[in-house]
């Protein structure tokens, strides 16, 4: 079996359910050793590790809300002591709430940016510290919204703008340091979040497998697949693009 992540360390925020956990899984079974990160759902980070470690891969689940520097700096710290090194992180924690213009509110407005955009630079921050001498991958996971934008997804899609955003530009700032990084673009994605959310199974639901000329909706295995090939070193003259990972929804 091609290993494509033996020996490699991967941080993946998000990790307990959904998209995050799909990576964390499908790193796993590439020869990663993974850290799972959650904000509540401790009993789905725990899950995912212990499918992880019944698979015969390592992964630890380790506490961490992504807005918070001090949570943040734990999370690494965790990641060195167990591990010793970092070669991949993937910035996937996220939030997902319909809200239209008149409802934003500073404290909405903050819950959003904050998770997806400070979130993400937290984490970078970190990760680049501790990557070593042969750099590392960053793998944004954004929205196919960040392009094509929904009604009533204004601070969801214009954070997910940013996040596009930011991997060209630190794609710029990194690539002397070998760091490459690069975003997905994910279309709807069957994940915990969007049953909780109400989609599936909603007119939204059904209106958008109509538009996706593969006719169904993303599951988390077909997002993990892109996420392992950014992370190795197939991909190792790419960086700074955007990858739409969606059945060809744009
Ligand atoms: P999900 O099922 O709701 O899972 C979200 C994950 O993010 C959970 O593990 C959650 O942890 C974690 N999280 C949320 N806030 C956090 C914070 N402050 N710190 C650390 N972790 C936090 O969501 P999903 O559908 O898999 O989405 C994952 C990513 O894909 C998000 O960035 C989302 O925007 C993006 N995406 C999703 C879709 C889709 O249709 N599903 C489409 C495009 C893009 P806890 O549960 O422990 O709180």
């Amino acid at each position: 079996m091609d290993l494509k992540l033996n020996g490699k360390v991967a941080v993946v925020t998000g990790s307990s359910k959904g998209i995050g956990a799909g990576i964390a899984k499908a790193f796993a079974k590439a020869g990663a050793k993974v850290v799972v990160n959650y904000a509540s759902s401790k009993e789905g980070a725990e899950k995912v590790v212990n499918q992880i470690i019944k698979n015969g891969g390592s992964a630890i689940a380790v506490h961490a809300d992504v807005t918070k520097s001090s949570d943040v700096n734990r999370l690494f710290e965790e990641t060195k002591k167990v591990y010793g090194q970092l070669d991949i992180l993937v910035n996937n924690a996220g939030i997902f709430s319909f809200e239209p213009l008149e409802e934003i509110t500073e404290d909405s407005f903050h819950t959003q940016i904050n998770t997806h955009v400070l979130g993400n630079i937290l984490s970078t921050q970190k990760a680049v510290a501790m990557f070593g001498n042969g750099g590392g991958s960053i793998i944004n996971i954004s929205s196919t919204v960040s392009q094509n934008p929904v009604a009533g997804l204004i601070l969801y899609s214009a954070a997910k703008a940013a996040i596009d955003n930011m991997t060209k530009t630190l794609a710029k700032e990194l690539g002397p340091k070998k760091i490459r990084i690069n975003t997905i673009a994910p279309g709807m994605t069957e994940t915990e979040g969007t049953h909780s959310g109400g989609i599936i199974g909603s007119d939204l639901e059904k209106q958008m497998v109509a538009i996706t000329p593969l006719g169904r909706l993303g599951q988390p295995d077909d997002i993990a697949k892109v996420a392992v090939f950014l992370a190795s070193d197939d991909s190792n003259w790419v960086t700074g693009e955007r990858i739409t990972v969606a059945g060809g929804l744009l």
